[in-house]
């Protein structure tokens, strides 16, 4: 990864809001991460905050082999979310099985490590 990506991971969540991204070239809504615009090439993206909401598109559950931190299997969910300003974005969901797909859903944050916080989202029906 390089540097500027590394950047925008952590601009990713800043301020607490989900940051994602709008083509100066063609006015595209880009996910986070992205580093030209699909659609024009442009490299010249404006940080636009996201709402964070949207619903799920496709997920599944995904059991981790155990790890000397968890000392057991940590079963978590990975999702595609099709955020309402329109880019998808891979991420994680908190709570139960999100079953049916297609489940509104409400990003959070999770802090990891000092200055280091992650978006993973939660069921709206369950806020
Ligand atoms: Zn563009």
């Amino acid at each position: 990864m390089s540097t500027g990506l590394a950047r925008r991971g952590r601009e990713t969540t800043r301020f607490g809001k989900l940051v994602i991204w709008k083509c100066q070239g063609c006015a595209a809504v880009l996910a986070p991460l992205t580093g030209r615009c699909p659609s024009c090439g442009a490299r010249t993206l404006e940080p636009i905050s996201s709402a964070g909401a949207g619903v799920i598109v496709s997920c599944r559950v995904v059991d981790r082999t155990p790890d000397p931190v968890c000392g057991a299997p940590c079963p978590s969910i990975i999702a595609i979310v099709a955020l309402d300003e329109g880019p998808w974005v891979y991420s994680w969901i908190d709570g139960d099985v999100p079953v049916p797909t297609e489940r509104p859903v409400r990003v959070r944050f999770r802090s990891t490590q000092p200055g280091e916080r992650f978006p993973i989202f939660v069921p709206r029906d369950s806020e």
